[in-house]
């Protein structure tokens, strides 16, 4: 399998470059800098077939419509995130950033599929919390997830954004990620990569330190 990612825009977003073996491959989350996106994809000889979303922050979606069209692919997300990416153009008004243009979904993602990116299985993974609609990728052949913002290392999404709950965030790591064999390796929307045993031992919020220190304010870690 080829894995890269690439880290784009001022909240530091991994845009990930996923590939099988012949080069059949896809984006996960091109967030911002497409130009830098589309160096990286041709200097990994990946072919991009499809663009797959987590969810529809704005860190993850900027470079979205301009690679969809360079690569002519369609566009993939949950179903619930779409009210959210109608509505980044006013946030990003609002937090004072530039933003191009919306870009279209081609196909919602269902949660009991099986998307097929040339020879790799990804199996979407509900996990709502810190976004509606919020998708991580659990390639389990390779024994490696595309977790986007669930959970991070040392951390998990914030809940503070619309839409946002740390009741539920939780209920989705603990119910989709934790139930992952310890060596699986995590590959976040932020930061660094991960595994699911390292996070159950170390992670204030999955390892019981956070609710003993009276902790939960909801906060989170980046968006
Ligand atoms: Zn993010
Ligand atoms: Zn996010």
């Amino acid at each position: 399998m080829i894995l890269e990612g690439i880290t784009v825009g001022p909240f530091q977003e991994n845009c990930y470059i996923v590939g099988d073996e012949s080069g059949e491959g896809a984006l996960i989350d091109p967030g911002d800098e497409a130009a830098r996106i589309a160096l990286a994809v041709e200097q990994s000889g990946v072919e991009i077939g499809s663009i797959i979303l987590t969810h529809s922050h704005i860190d993850h979606v900027g470079a979205v419509a301009e690679l969809a069209e360079e690569y002519s692919c369609p566009v993939l997300l949950h179903a619930e995130a779409e009210e959210m990416l109608q509505a980044v153009p006013q946030q990003a008004a609002m937090m004072g950033v530039k933003f191009g243009k919306v870009p279209e979904i081609d196909r919602y993602i269902e949660t009991g599929e099986t998307l097929e990116v040339g020879g790799l299985r990804l199996r979407p993974l509900y996990t709502p919390g810190h976004a509606p609609g919020h998708l991580a990728f659990y390639v389990e052949a390779e024994g490696l997830v595309l977790s986007g913002d669930a959970v991070f290392a040392g951390s998990v999404g914030r809940v503070d954004l619309p839409g946002g709950s740390m009741e539920v965030l939780m209920k989705s790591i603990r119910e989709e990620i934790l139930t992952l064999p310890d060596e699986t390796r995590l590959y976040p929307g932020h930061g660094p990569a991960t595994t699911v045993g390292e996070e159950r031992v170390s992670n204030p919020f999955l390892n019981g330190q956070m609710s003993q220190m009276g902790g939960m304010d909801g906060t989170g870690g980046p968006s």
